[in-house]
């Protein structure tokens, strides 16, 4: 599967004109080679150039970490004091363009300018992302497989199973997160829990602010869970719960929303443009009135990252291709009062759109 991955990289560089790909820590590492850099002060990276072997720059200390893959790399280890960016200089040699992780440290990228002047630096997501966006049949499999054990905690939400009223947001972050923990992720990303007015912020951190009676709820939440392999691919789903009779502005406003993801996510075909699908919607909750209350993109895409090309967003104009995977969810906040988010995660097919989130997509009313 690696040796596979890097076959296809590589045709990319070279039509691309990349004579050498560097992938440090972040995502794009482990999917081409089985390894994550440790997030640390210490030079991990994996210098692939277009023709010629391939080689990890790995720490001593980090070394016993790394599961050796001959064929798709040698190690070569760097002690305490010696220079790393010597040793990768000398592993670049003379290329003239280098694609470099998007996530490597800017003080490598500095260092790695300085050290060769006459390099031309690219963003590596010009040859990662086209790879890594579309899914193999597995990497669904995977997706399905965290999307359906978020469900199961989705499901439980709904149903009042988790208690809310009298809780704080914080308290109710944790419980989401341990359950999809239970459900088999093995990390946790992200569980906002965003009640009332907070809820018209949609990255709110959840906090020690008290759920009432006759509030909305919004939970948006999601983990990293490991394939047969042991590779991670992400969960990420919202719903929302309202506490009691919902005020009746509210529910018109929740249907436009259901009516416009459902739409979106009808339209999210091979071929269609992104910004296609993100217009579907945008157009739908605009046409209601609530235009300037849907102040983000439609989606992300998602795989062993929670957020990853492509995105579902006015302006891309990529085309979908059978295997992308993807959120799609639209929001409507009226700062001060409320706000609402309905969120998938959609892989498009050649039958048609796949959605993995099969949780029920209306408001949840619980008695409270
Ligand atoms: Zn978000
Ligand atoms: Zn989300
Ligand atoms: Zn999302």
């Amino acid at each position: 599967m690696f040796q596979q991955r890097m076959d296809r990289v590589r045709s990319l560089m070279a039509e691309e004109q990349v004579d050498v790909l560097l992938l440090s820590v972040g995502a794009d590492l482990p999917y081409f080679c089985g390894y994550e850099a440790m997030p640390l002060e210490r030079l991990t990276m994996l210098v692939v150039p277009q023709d010629g072997d391939t080689r990890l720059i790995v720490p001593r200390l980090e070394a016993p970490r790394v599961i050796e893959r001959p064929g798709v790399f040698e190690m070569a280890v760097w002690d305490e004091t010696d220079d790393p960016i010597d040793l990768a200089s000398s592993l670049i040699g003379a290329a003239s363009t280098a694609a470099i992780g998007d996530h490597t440290w800017a003080g490598f990228l500095v260092d790695l300018m300085k050290a060769l002047p006459s390099t031309e630096f690219r963003r590596a997501s010009e040859v990662t992302s086209p790879i890594r966006s579309v899914k193999d049949e597995a990497e669904v499999e995977s997706l399905r497989a965290a999307a359906a054990a978020a469900d199961r905690v989705a499901v439980d939400l709904r149903s009042g199973d988790i208690e809310l009223a009298g809780r704080t947001e914080a308290e109710v972050s944790a419980e989401l997160g341990r359950r999809l923990l239970a459900e088999g992720h093995q990390r946790v990303n992200f569980a906002i829990v965003a009640a009332g007015e907070n809820a018209a912020s949609p990255h709110h951190e959840p906090g020690e602010r008290v759920i009432e009676p006759g509030e909305i709820v919004l939970c948006d939440f999601g983990g990293t869970m490991a394939d047969a392999d042991g590779v991670g691919y992400c969960s990420d789903i919202t719903r929302c719960v309202h506490l009691g009779e919902p005020p009746a502005d509210l529910v018109d406003a929740y249907d436009v929303l259901f009516e416009a993801q459902a739409a979106q996510v009808a339209a999210a075909e091979v071929g269609r443009p992104c910004q296609e699908v993100d217009r579907v919607g945008r157009g739908m909750i605009a046409e209601a009135g609530f235009g300037d209350n849907f102040i983000h993109r439609t989606g992300h895409g998602i795989g062993t990252e929670a957020h990853e090309d492509p995105y579902i967003v006015e302006g891309n104009t990529l085309e979908l291709r059978a295997g992308h995977a993807f959120s799609i969810e639209p929001g409507i906040y009226l700062a001060g009062r409320w706000g609402l988010r309905l969120e998938d995660i959609v892989v498009a097919a050649a039958d048609g759109p796949d959605n993995l989130t099969t949780t029920d997509h209306r408001l949840a009313v619980i008695d409270a």
